[in-house]
């Protein structure tokens, strides 16, 4: 392993910047630009120059953090200097020329996870943590930072292997038919208890995924209803194109926004109805699958236009709130709806009742209580172990050789693995890493 070094603080002049050093050499390209650490105490901190002959860079502080006890676990040394933008590039020029190399995106954590500091969803969850927008969104993370997911993971799949071995060795045994090292009839209820696990972490991923990219809401309705105003006022900004030129929203516009610490994506539709024009054709065909996807439909409709059929279907699992628009024109009494309902003028940007009741709904879409999974490659792994240990089930039912059931078994094994990162591949790795940034 070589030594690397990277500004760890963001781009941009601030009053201090941290530059970060680990290798087995951290400590001996630290003294060159600064004095003696290899005396110095772990975890203190040490008041310093830095300096190269006659030449002073700055006044800094220097951390020194000892192999294993680092981030990264190996030798780590961080130097807090004055946040010019200068100065930064500076220290890391001064740094490489003492023999550090500069680290490439992710390295730190990825040496973290190499060294064995963390698994693979708890390096994934540094990223988060340092992505995160909302609370939810950091307490999603940290959760997975502690550990949620792994500790959830780790004894179920240390019980599968054993059950693994087993049959394995009973593979080797294959002339005596009569041997059975694992019992069947407790390999069956791991199998449904791994089932159970599985199913309610995979359900888990439609709570996870609207923390990380915001509950999706769809504002759909009648052209001219005021989609788009409402959406407006909403976000309080110009974002949607609003004209009373039928079939102006012709694509979708999605936009996010936080309320009350809940993130919200919204995506304004085109509006629904029977056309010939083949472009707005295409973006009612788009509209309708943001609707499906939505969890939450806003149906805006104008009081003034209730001769307009009321759309009924806006398909499964879904709340839907009807938003009467243009109240500063119509009577608010005329309003009445199937959903639960609320009577606004977009116009007028009147949004904060609206805007609770998001929340409300929101509040009752997720009582999730458990660990809760965010991230896809996660979902999808899991889902492969679950179809998996289903195939094991189902094989168990009709007393399948161990030869299949070993196969099952192993790919459930393998899945689950590459959760936690116990098997995974270089692209795998690099896919994860290159996403951070440099200097993490
Ligand atoms: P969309 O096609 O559903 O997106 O509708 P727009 O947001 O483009 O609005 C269509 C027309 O209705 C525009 O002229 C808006 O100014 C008008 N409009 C939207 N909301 C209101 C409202 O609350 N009150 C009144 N009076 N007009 C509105």
């Amino acid at each position: 392993m070589d030594t690397i070094s990277a500004i760890s603080t963001p781009y941009g002049s601030g009053g201090v910047a941290v530059v970060r050093i680990s290798g087995p050499e951290a400590i001996a390209v630290a003294e060159r630009v600064t004095c003696p650490l290899q005396g110095a105490k772990p975890f203190t901190v040490r008041h310093t120059w830095l300096r190269r002959g006659d030449e002073v860079l700055d006044e800094v502080l220097v951390s020194v953090f000892r192999a294993p006890h680092s981030f990264t676990g190996e030798d780590v040394v961080e130097i807090a200097c004055h946040g010019s933008l200068y100065i930064q590039q500076e220290v890391l020029r001064w740094l490489t020329d003492a023999g550090a190399r500069i680290a490439k995106a992710g390295e730190f954590t990825q040496r973290a996870f190499l060294n064995g500091k963390m698994d693979l969803t708890q390096a994934e969850a540094v990223a988060d943590l340092i992505a995160a927008e909302t609370k939810a969104e950091k307490e999603l993370a940290l959760s997975q930072l502690r550990g949620g997911i792994s500790s959830e993971l780790a004894s179920l799949r240390e019980r599968l292997l054993h059950f693994t071995s087993l049959i394995e060795l009973e593979l080797d045994f294959a002339d005596h038919e009569e041997l059975e090292f694992a019992d069947r009839s407790e390999l069956k209820a791991l199998a449904a208890e791994i089932a159970r696990k599985l199913t309610d972490l995979t359900a888990s991923f439609r709570t996870g995924n609207a923390i990380k990219n915001g509950i999706p809401v769809a504002i759909a309705g009648a052209t001219n209803a005021g989609k788009s105003t409402l959406l407006n006022a909403l976000l309080g900004e110009e974002r949607a194109i609003v004209s009373d030129v039928h079939g102006t929203t012709r694509d979708t516009v999605e936009d996010t926004l936080v309320i009350d610490g809940v993130l919200f994506r919204f995506i304004d539709t085109a509006g629904i109805r029977e056309t010939t024009d083949s472009v707005e054709a295409k973006g009612i065909a788009r509209s309708r699958q943001a609707i499906e996807k939505a969890q939450i439909v806003l149906y805006v409709r104008d009081l003034t236009q209730l001769e307009i059929d009321e759309i009924t279907e806006f398909g499964q699992e879904k709340t839907v709130i009807t938003v009467w628009n243009k109240a500063d024109l119509g009577k608010r009494e005329t309003c009445f709806s199937k959903n639960p309902s609320i009577c606004l003028s977009a116009l007028n940007g009147e949004v904060s009742e609206l805007k609770w009741l998001l929340v409300e709904t929101a509040k009752g879409l997720f009582h999730y209580n458990g660990t809760v999974i965010s991230n896809a490659r996660h979902y999808e792994a899991l889902t492969r172990a679950l179809d998996a240990i289903q195939r094991v089930q189902e094989g168990l039912a009709i007393n399948q050789s161990g030869e299949f059931l070993s196969m099952d078994l192993q790919d459930c094994l393998a899945a689950l693995g590459e959760i936690t990162g116990q098997i995974t591949s270089q692209e795998v790795l690099n896919n994860i890493f290159s996403k951070f940034c440099i200097g993490k």
